[in-house]
């Protein structure tokens, strides 16, 4: 037996995630669903130079084959389009759940779709976590405190969140898939994990996603003015992607089931962070306001102590830091530019 071509014809089925005696190989077979989006694309990354086996579940709604197309041809990597809404048979030891569109402007173009797949398509994951006695991994959200009304926000917290707003379908949806999971735990011993990620950016986000970071950097690249919505006092607290991918990784190999914070605390005023955009980028990008989209979170920040005490876990990179090695990645696919090829 070895790992590296045993993806679908493991001998340990219903091993209640226990590898046997004497099996036990150097990499661990790990299914990632929305493995060809923005996150789930950097963890692939992190999961394949461990040594482990991947296979990326996607239906590429938002996710690119461009994201992974680098492991193509490594006979540990596999990647399979399938809608997580439909059933799926597979043998592994861990799952990390992504699949779901993460931007407003994507998870609102088909709001059904975006609840079927938190609710469905998590309870498909988590009955198939149950039938292989896999570890399972949600990536929750800070959405799920909606507008809150605690500053930070702490996992205690129950959250502010309209049940019938343009938002809810994503928002709702994360609470529906994070009760499922608990409830998968509870009731039949599925190991589980909840992490709730606060906003994520990085080379690899789509260019036209709409959300702040991405529109920011796009536009200041295309010598386009900044769209500030509403007064741009609203706040938000911005992650480097390597900083979440530890600490996705942490969390599915510790002890603890979490909810956990994963964001970084620095916040920042869209303004603010439209002046951070002007210093990296071009500080003669001018800004536009716009009015605001509905149900708008005024602020955003997490409380991470509960990661930093479990998990040993904290971001280590500033905005200023990160936000350059975006840029990067995202001069070279909005104008092509061969000499820039720094990530
Ligand atoms: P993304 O849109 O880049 O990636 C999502 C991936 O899931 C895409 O590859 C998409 O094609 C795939 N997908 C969507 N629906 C699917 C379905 N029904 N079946 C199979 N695949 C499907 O977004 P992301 O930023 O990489 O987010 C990844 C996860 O992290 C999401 O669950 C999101 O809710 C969560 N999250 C992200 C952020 C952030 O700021 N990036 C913040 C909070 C939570
Ligand atoms: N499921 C899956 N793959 C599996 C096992 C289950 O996709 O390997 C799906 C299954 O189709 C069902 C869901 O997960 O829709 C929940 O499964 P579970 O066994 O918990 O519940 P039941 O099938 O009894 O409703
Ligand atoms: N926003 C903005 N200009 C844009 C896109 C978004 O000012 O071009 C604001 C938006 O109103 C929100 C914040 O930026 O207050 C973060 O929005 P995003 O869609 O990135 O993520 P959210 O945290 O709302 O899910």
């Amino acid at each position: 037996y070895r790992s590296e071509n045993s993806l679908s014809a493991a001998p340990f089925i219903n091993s209640g995630g226990k590898i046997p005696l004497g099996l036990k190989t150097k990499g661990l077979r790990i299914v990632v669903t929305g493995g060809a989006g923005f996150v789930g694309s950097h963890l692939v990354d992190r999961l394949m130079a461990r040594g482990d086996s991947v296979i990326v579940v996607d239906n590429f709604f938002t996710g690119r084959k461009e994201n992974v197309m680098h492991h193509f041809g490594n006979p540990r990597f596999e990647l399979i389009r399938h809608d997580v809404v439909e059933p799926l048979l597979l043998e592994v030891d861990q799952i990390y759940h992504l699949a779901c569109p993460a931007s407003p402007v994507h998870y609102k173009f088909n709001p059904v779709k975006t609840i079927k797949t938190n609710v469905v398509g998590t309870l498909n994951m988590l009955g198939l976590a149950k039938r292989i006695g896999a570890r399972f991994l949600l990536t929750s959200t800070s959405e799920v405190y909606g507008d809150p009304l605690q500053h930070p926000q702490v996992e205690t917290y129950w959250g502010n969140v309209n049940p019938i707003g343009v938002r809810s379908c994503y928002d709702e949806g994360k609470r529906t898939a994070e009760t499922l999971t608990m409830d998968y735990h509870r009731g039949a011993g599925v190991e589980v994990r909840i992490a709730r990620i606060f906003n994520t950016y990085g080379p690899r986000m789509c260019i036209d996603d709409g959300r702040v970071v991405s529109n920011f950097v796009a536009q200041a690249l295309r010598k386009e003015p900044l769209t500030v919505y509403g007064d741009g006092k609203q706040t938000r607290s911005f992650q480097y992607v390597s900083d979440l991918v530890e600490g996705l990784m942490r969390l599915m190999e510790g002890e603890h089931i979490g909810p956990f914070n994963l964001g970084n605390p620095g916040e920042f005023t869209m303004l603010e962070l439209a002046q951070v955009v002007q210093e990296t980028i071009d500080p003669n990008a001018k800004i536009e306001f716009r009015p605001n989209t509905e149900d708008d979170p005024h602020k955003r920040k997490p409380d991470i102590t509960k990661a930093k005490d479990l998990l040993g876990w904290e971001p280590k990179v500033p905005l200023q830091k990160g936000l350059p090695l975006m840029v990067s990645d995202f001069r070279q696919r909005v104008f092509g530019d061969e000499k820039d090829s720094s990530t």
